[in-house]
């Protein structure tokens, strides 16, 4: 199946009290079926508002989103989001959570708890099923997270930061299982991240946002054979370049 998507010139501005704010300008993007993107950029360059954009949860000021030839107008079940924050319902049990969205397309109960089964068990959950999301860890709730939008089946899975917030071990290891998930399903990624690390260990292709209003201001393509080694000499070149293009883009709004 092919699920090419394709940004042609999308442009945002978010119109507020205190005026416009042009979050994102001109953003050309090809992201092929099965790639793993990571998008990575300054504070507020408008990483949020380009995946909200896909997700269709946005609409671009000017400029288009095409997926499989058609234009996105609005969320569909063919593109699934983890977002930052665990966004976890708390009065619902893991697998209560997971089933969400095949709840909300009206699927059958016993068919539901089939399918959200199959991905509790895809992100090593399998036991949790009846705990709620204040009895987990940070990283199981992220699993959870994740296992909630791959429920649907979406073709495009669309990650915000999703590792932003837990600790240093468990990163490492749901950045292995991600990628476990990824070769077995073949879905396309698009991850966002702070951290050079994160993007030079997981993408085919690393795009470098500017300061706002965001552009994309350069894209790396990772040609590290995988499994990688998190220490390489390869990783460690690519990691430097990005970092100095990541510098130049933090001096200009006054991060570093
Ligand atoms: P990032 O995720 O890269 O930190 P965001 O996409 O969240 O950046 O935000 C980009 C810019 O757009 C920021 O200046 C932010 O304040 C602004 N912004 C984001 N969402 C809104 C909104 N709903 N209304 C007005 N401004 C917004
Ligand atoms: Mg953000």
């Amino acid at each position: 199946m092919n699920h090419k998507l394709e940004l042609r010139g999308v442009t945002k501005v978010y119109k507020s009290e205190g005026g416009e704010i042009k979050a994102l300008e001109g953003i050309n993007l090809e992201v092929k079926p099965g790639e793993f993107l990571c998008i990575i950029g300054p504070s507020g360059c408008g990483k949020t508002t380009l995946l909200r954009l896909i997700a269709g949860l946005e609409h671009p000021t000017s400029g288009e989103i095409i997926l499989d030839g058609r234009e996105v107008r609005g969320p569909s079940s063919d593109r699934g989001m983890v977002f930052q924050e665990f966004s976890l319902f708390p009065w619902r049990t893991v697998l209560r959570n997971v089933e969400f969205g095949l709840q909300m397309r009206g699927i059958k109960k016993k068919e539901r708890i089939a399918i959200a089964e199959k991905y509790i068990g895809l992100v090593n959950l399998e036991g949790f099923e009846h705990h709620y999301p204040y009895e987990l860890s940070g990283g199981m709730k992220q699993r959870v997270a994740i296992a909630r939008a791959l429920a649907t089946e979406p073709s495009i899975l669309l990650m915000d930061e999703p590792f932003g917030s837990v600790d240093a071990q468990t990163r490492n290891i749901l950045q292995e299982e991600l990628l476990r998930i990824w070769e077995r399903t073949g879905k396309t990624i698009i991850f966002v991240t702070h951290s050079v690390d994160e993007a030079v260990y997981l993408a085919d292709r690393v795009a470098v946002m500017s300061a706002r209003p965001g552009r994309i201001v350069e894209c790396m393509g990772i040609n590290i054979e995988r499994p990688r080694k998190r220490t390489s000499v390869e990783a460690n070149v690519i990691r430097e370049q990005l970092l100095r293009r990541l510098i130049t883009e933090h001096k200009k709004v006054g991060l570093i």
